[in-house]
């Protein structure tokens, strides 16, 4: 049974205790089944408060990054890939520690503009840390995923394909596939082929509308991605992504460019991307009586 949830900032900023349990109450309340909590800084995260208020709520709990220049895996620099493998060793113990099954987000670059290619030892580097995070995730019980996104945050993998041809590089199957509509609909061709592509290697979606905010109100072709998930029997987690400068992370506002305001009530727009994504899925499945 597929799992819907939403990303935690659209209720909050920051994650110290309060912080964690406003997000998780808005999660609550907007109806969704679990929460994508970012774990950017893993280090001081209170994953015994946030097993707490989780529990309180019962609500489950997915984690995700974005690793920055002092801990890319797909760096050159020795000491730099190991800062990464540290950081997300820590956050895959975070996941675990609340009883969560998955880490993702894009865990194998830092999430920002790069102005050359990948080289083909920076790719190898994180290739191989992944390989050994995958089995370190797979023995405290969490998948890995990695979440492909557009020419303007990575220089990895932009597309499903090559993030399956980096998959194959990686080679540990408890790495999978993420995919984000926002960014597919930047870099894909659409959203049939990737989903279709990705087949079971897809554990991950996010759901993200063309500039962000409400889902619908932009140019993000949702009946084609769940029809498309639908065609290949997707179980895996499905979880509302939107940002705005009216709850922000002032890193992530940096790397990912959140210079407008979309939306100021995060309760009216996370209620309505609950009821858009199960009313999406609740349709599509009827297509089996035709
Ligand atoms: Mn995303």
């Amino acid at each position: 049974m597929t799992r819907i949830g939403c990303h935690g900032f659209v209720f909050s900023g920051r994650f110290d205790e309060r912080g964690i349990a406003n997000a998780i109450e808005g999660v609550q309340r907007a109806g969704f089944d679990f929460i994508e909590m970012p774990l950017m800084d893993p280090f001081s995260f209170d994953e015994r408060a946030a097993a707490r208020i989780l529990a309180d709520h019962d609500i489950e709990m997915t984690g995700s990054l974005g690793l920055s220049a002092a801990t890319d895996l797909s760096s050159e620099n020795a000491a730099v890939v190991r800062r990464g493998e540290e950081l997300l060793t820590r956050a895959i113990d975070v996941v675990a520690a609340v009883g969560g099954t998955d880490l993702c987000g894009v865990i194998y670059s830092a999430l920002q503009k790069y102005f050359a290619p990948a080289t083909a030892q920076g790719r190898r580097n994180s290739a191989e840390a992944l390989s050994r995070l995958g089995d370190y995730a797979r023995s405290a019980g969490v998948q890995l995923s990695l979440e492909i996104v557009n020419r303007y945050e990575t220089n990895v993998c932009n597309t499903a394909r090559e993030g399956l041809a980096f998959l194959d590089e990686v080679g540990n199957d408890n790495v999978h596939l993420h995919l984000d509509t926002y960014h597919m609909n930047i870099e894909e061709s659409g959203m049939f082929e990737p989903v279709l592509d990705g087949g079971d290697r897809l554990r991950y979606v996010h759901i993200g509308e063309s500039h962000r905010g409400y889902l619908g109100s932009g140019s993000v072709d949702f009946d084609s991605l769940f029809r498309a998930l639908h065609r290949i029997g997707y179980d895996g987690p499905i979880v509302f992504e939107s940002f705005s400068s009216a709850v922000v992370d002032e890193q992530l506002t940096r790397s990912l460019g959140i210079w407008r305001n979309l939306w100021t009530d995060s309760d009216d727009l996370a209620a309505h991307a609950n009821r858009f994504i199960r009313d999406g899925i609740r349709a599509v499945e009827t297509i089996e009586l035709h």
